[in-house]
C-alpha cells in the first residue's frame, strides 16, 4: 500500500515558501487517505494502515541493505509530548534492528560544547544501506537555543561570531548546505516535525500526571518549556521555512491523533524509500558463475531458480 501522494504534497513544506505552522491542523489532513474498506473508527483504520506501510517498510529497508548504495536519515522534531518516541517506536517496530539506529539528543556535554554544533550528530550518520533515527537533532541549535539564547554562552563561540537574526540565518544555511553534502553523497534526509497543539499538549500532560504507569515521563522542565509553546512554534515555523529544501524537505505530520500521526509517518517513509528507486544488485556473468560453482559444491541441481 502507498499513502496517496495528494497526502505526501500536502504534509511537505514546499522548498521557498513558508511553514505555515499556524495554519496547518493539527488533528487531520485535507484528503481522505486512510483506505475504505468498511473498518469502523479512524483508529482501526489508522492502525491497519500503519501495519501495512510496517510490512512495505520491512521489504524497503532489505532493499536498501541489499544494495548498499543509500543510507535513509529520519529526523523526528516536536514540541514536548507529541508523540516521537512513540511513533519512532511503531513505525519503525518490523524493521530489522540490526538495519536500523536510534540516537536521542539531550542537552549538548561539555566534551560536545567544545566542537561545532554539527559534530556531535555528524558522527553518529548512518552508513550505507542503514537507517538512522535522530530524536531530536542538530535543528535543537536553531530551536531551543533560538528560543534560550543564554545556552549560547556555554558554546565556546569565536569572538565577533553574529547574535541574533544573523546567527540563525548562518545556523540555516551551514544545516542546508550540510544536508546537501550528505544528500550528494548518498544519504537521503527526511524530517518530520510532529505537529501538536497546545491544548492535546496539555491533555497529554495531564494524562501523565495521572496515570501511575505515565508519571516517569513527566518532567518540571516540560512545564517549564510549555510556557514558551508560542516562540517554540515561531522558531519551528522559521528553521522549517529556511531549511526545508529539494534535497531534504520537511513534513509537517498533524500529531493531536497518534494512530494517524503514525500511520501518515509509515507512509512517508516508504514513499521516501520508493524515491530512491532501489534494486537489487545485478548478477553479471562472472557472479551467476559463481553461483553455479556454489550450487554445485552442494551437490544441487545446476540452474536452479
Ligand atoms: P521525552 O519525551 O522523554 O521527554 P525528550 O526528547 O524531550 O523526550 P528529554 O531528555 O526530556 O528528551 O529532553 C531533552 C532536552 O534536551 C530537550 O529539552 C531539548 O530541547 C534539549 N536539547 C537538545 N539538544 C540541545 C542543544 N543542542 N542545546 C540545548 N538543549 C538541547
Ligand atoms: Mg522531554
Amino acid at each position: 500500500m502507498r499513502l496517496p501522494k495528494k497526502v505526501v504534497r500536502e504534509l511537505a513544506v514546499e522548498p521557498g515558501g513558508a511553514a505555515g505552522l499556524h495554519h496547518r491542523s493539527t488533528s487531520h489532513t485535507r484528503a481522505d487517505w486512510l483506505s475504505p474498506t468498511g473498518r469502523s473508527t479512524p483508529r482501526d483504520l489508522a492502525e491497519h494502515d500503519l501495519e501495512s506501510f510496517k510490512q512495505d517498510l520491512a521489504s524497503a529497508q532489505e532493499l536498501l541493505y541489499a544494495s548498499d548504495r543509500w543510507a535513509l536519515l529520519l529526523v523526528f522534531q516536536a514540541l514536548d509530548a507529541a508523540g516521537k518516541d512513540g511513533t519512532i517506536k511503531h513505525v519503525m517496530s518490523g524493521v530489522n534492528p540490526q538495519g536500523c539506529q536510534v540516537f536521542s539528543f539531550g542537552r549538548p556535554s561539555d566534551a560536545e560544547l567544545r566542537h561545532d554544533f554539527l559534530w556531535r550528530c555528524a558522527t553518529v550518520l548512518p552508513e550505507r544501506g542503514r537507517i538512522g533515527i535522530f530524536n531530536r537533532s542538530y535543528y535543537e541549535e536553531v530551536l531551543v537555543v533560538r528560543v534560550h539564547p543564554e545556552l549560547l554562552a556555554a558554546q565556546h563561540l569565536p569572538d565577533g561570531a553574529p547574535a541574533g537574526p544573523r546567527l540563525w540565518n548562518e545556523r540555516y544555511e551551514d544545516i542546508n548546505a550540510f544536508e546537501r553534502h550528505l544528500v550528494r553523497n548518498g544519504t537521503r534526509i527526511v524530517k518530520f516535525f510532529l505537529h501538536v497543539s497546545e491544548d492535546e499538549q496539555r491533555a497529554r500532560f495531564l494524562a501523565r500526571l495521572d496515570d501511575p504507569g505515565k508519571q516517569w515521563k513527566f518532567s518540571p522542565a516540560d512545564l517549564a518549556e510549555r510556557a514558551h509553546f508560542a516562540e517554540y512554534l515561531q522558531a519551528y515555523e522559521d528553521a522549517i521555512t529556511a531549511t526545508s529544501t529539494p534535497w531534504a524537505p520537511w513534513y509537517v505530520v498533524p500529531a493531536d491523533h497518534k494512530p494517524a500521526m503514525r500511520a501518515l509517518v509509515g507512509g512517508i517513509v516508504v514513499d521516501a524509500i520508493d524515491q530512491l528507486g532501489l534494486h537489487l544488485p545485478a548478477a553479471g556473468p562472472d557472479r551467476a558463475a559463481e553461483l553455479e560453482a556454489a550450487r554445485r559444491a552442494l551437490g544441487g541441481a545446476s540452474g536452479a531458480r
